[in-house]
């Protein structure tokens, strides 16, 4: 299939330009907030928090089995957050991508992995 052209003209190129910069501009917001938190909000790191953008057109209920302990989490948007609440905050997890809440590889145990003989 092929798709409509998008015809240039001085109009078509300058609002290019604008939407290019602009979305520099945003990204360049999110990197400075970033870096200006030491934490991310409301148990998600800061990478989720910041930087990654919320779907667009992404209003429906999603229902995810928690990634530990199966429990259904049930999310606004289609960006579903992977973990429930009490196993994200056990271990410090962030609750939409599953990374740690520092964003840094943790040598010790989490608590999901102690006690836990299947280990899942
Ligand atoms: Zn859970
Ligand atoms: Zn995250």
């Amino acid at each position: 299939m092929i798709k409509p052209r998008h015809p240039i003209s001085t109009k078509s190129i300058r609002l290019a330009n604008h939407r290019a910069n602009r979305e520099v501009e945003r990204m360049r917001k999110r990197l400075a907030e970033f870096d200006n938190h030491d934490h991310g909000k409301d148990g998600y790191c800061k990478f989720c928090t910041f930087i990654r953008p919320d779907p667009i057109g992404g209003a429906a209920i999603t229902h995810v089995e928690c990634g530990l302990c199966r429990t259904v989490v049930t999310s606004p948007t289609t960006a579903a957050n992977i973990l429930c609440h009490t196993c994200a905050e056990t271990n410090e997890l962030c609750r939409r991508c599953g990374a740690d809440l520092d964003l840094a590889n943790r040598n010790a145990m989490y608590p999901f992995q102690k006690g836990d003989p299947n280990g899942e």
